[in-house]
């Protein structure tokens, strides 16, 4: 059975959190877009990581963790992260990485940087991974993937091709130094070397799990509202953040998936620049940004401050209908315990108009929020293990976010580790 853990807003949702607890019956977990531009955090008997790019089920025994060909593969980042992880006493993970997933190049994060720099003020807050510039190679079909590296002559030839594309670019419009020719394909050399041991045909490996039955979980990073097609355009990742697209970016038939878990937060936090709707701002924001997450909101890659609001029903019914979500994660509830009263998003105002469809980006720049007001809990709700115990104002909390978005809330997480979920 293939499941996908995907996120309903703009990443930072928790999806780290239910993929490592979802990862306990899952065989294999698969990483299907993005690349070590985002984080996920995970808290664990071994501690607690940031991982960026291995997939959150490294830390199982059972597990086979895969870089999907949809990824944008940083080969020196993720060999530093399985080194990581293994310092901290977590046993070698196992770990297939696609022949067909694509590399990101020393001068996708160069380029990233520099095109941040020239634009200035209009920039788009990357995270300068070099997500944006490995994406655009790809889909021009300039780019690297990984089996390439095992075919020195065409390397040689290719790495030519790219440093006499490149540097036109280096030289005229960033008035940057140049990429050496022999110098890349030394680091190539490097990247087969460190890559080799991890490389097969992951498609052909996951089609015979498949037939045997295999629980497959697909991860996704970021939410809806990142994806490049049905997201806040421009203000973007550069791969698909959808669950079907995890069927493309890991190379399984799309109807073998048969259950899409959709993380919510109970509140809303988003990274880098856009709208967003229901974003607050001063000591209220400060106090949400605090007490946050698990030791408050901060990027797991970059530490920024992450920009904080109520919980947002229109773009959440909106993102949970976009991932096709069978189950909704509600996480976080437990940091909402300290409010009197609790602000919800039920609508935005466009034009003197109100609507709870999410629009495109234009319109979306105007919307006000509509604010419903709901009674806090005022309680402390870690360690409560069953639906029932909760608090009456948790419980019409939850209750009242699932009738607006109108995906069944099966699972609630009321702290970071993986004991702390409520099944519904
Ligand atoms: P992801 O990228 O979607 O995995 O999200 P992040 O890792 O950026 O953010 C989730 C943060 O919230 C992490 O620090 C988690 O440990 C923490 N977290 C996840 N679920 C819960 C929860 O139910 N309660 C609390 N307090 N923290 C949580």
């Amino acid at each position: 059975m293939v499941k996908a853990v995907v996120g309903a807003n703009w990443g930072d949702e928790g999806k780290g959190k239910i993929t490592d607890m979802m990862a306990a019956d899952a065989d294999i977990i698969v990483r299907f877009q993005g690349g070590a531009n985002a984080g996920h955090t995970i808290v664990n008997n071994y501690g607690k990581f940031a991982l960026h790019t291995l997939p959150s089920g490294v830390f199982y025994n059972h597990t086979t963790s895969i870089i999907g060909n949809g990824v944008a593969l940083n080969i020196p980042i993720l060999i530093n992260e399985i080194k990581s992880i293994t310092d901290k006493g977590v046993p070698t993970p196992h770990i297939l990485v696609s022949d067909r997933a694509q590399i990101v190049m020393p001068y996708h994060i160069l380029f990233d940087q520099y095109e941040e720099e020239r634009l200035g003020k209009a920039s788009f807050g990357s995270t300068k991974s070099g997500i944006a510039p490995f994406y655009s190679d790809k889909y021009a079909k300039i780019g690297y993937q990984v089996q390439e590296l095992f075919d020195e002559d065409l390397l040689v030839e290719k790495v030519k091709r790219t440093c006499d594309q490149k540097n036109v670019l280096l030289e005229h419009l960033y008035h940057k130094p140049l990429i050496n020719e022999a110098e890349l394909l030394d680091t190539l050399h490097e990247y087969r070397d460190m890559i080799a041991p991890y490389v097969c045909d992951t498609s052909v490996y996951l089609w015979q799990a498949i037939k045997e039955n295999k629980t497959i979980l697909l991860e996704g990073q970021l939410g809806t509202l990142k994806d490049p097609d049905h997201g806040i355009y421009p203000m973007v990742t550069s791969s698909s953040t959808l669950a079907p697209y995890g069927c493309i970016g890991a190379g399984i038939p799309a109807q073998e998936l048969k259950q899409v878990v959709t993380v919510c937060k109970a509140y809303s936090s988003a990274v880098g620049a856009g709208a967003f709707v229901s974003e607050i701002f001063g000591d209220e924001a400060d106090e949400l940004r605090r007490r946050g997450g698990d030791g408050g909101e901060f990027g797991a890659t970059t530490g920024r401050p992450r920009r904080m609001g109520w919980f947002d029903c229109v773009a959440s019914k909106y993102g949970c209908r976009m991932q096709g979500t069978t189950d909704v994660a509600f996480t976080v509830v437990d940091v909402l315990g300290y409010l009197d009263e609790i602000p919800v998003c039920v609508g935005y105002e466009i034009d003197g108009e109100v609507t709870t469809d999410f629009p495109v980006t234009s319109k979306l720049e105007k919307a006000k929020p509509v604010l419903k007001v709901l009674q806090g809990w005022k309680q402390e709700i870690r360690g409560i293990k069953k639906y029932e115990d909760l608090p009456e104002n948790c419980r019409k909390y939850i209750e009242f976010i699932e009738q607006e978005i109108g995906f069944p809330i099966t699972m609630v997480s009321n702290g970071p580790g993986r004991d702390d979920i409520i099944y519904r």
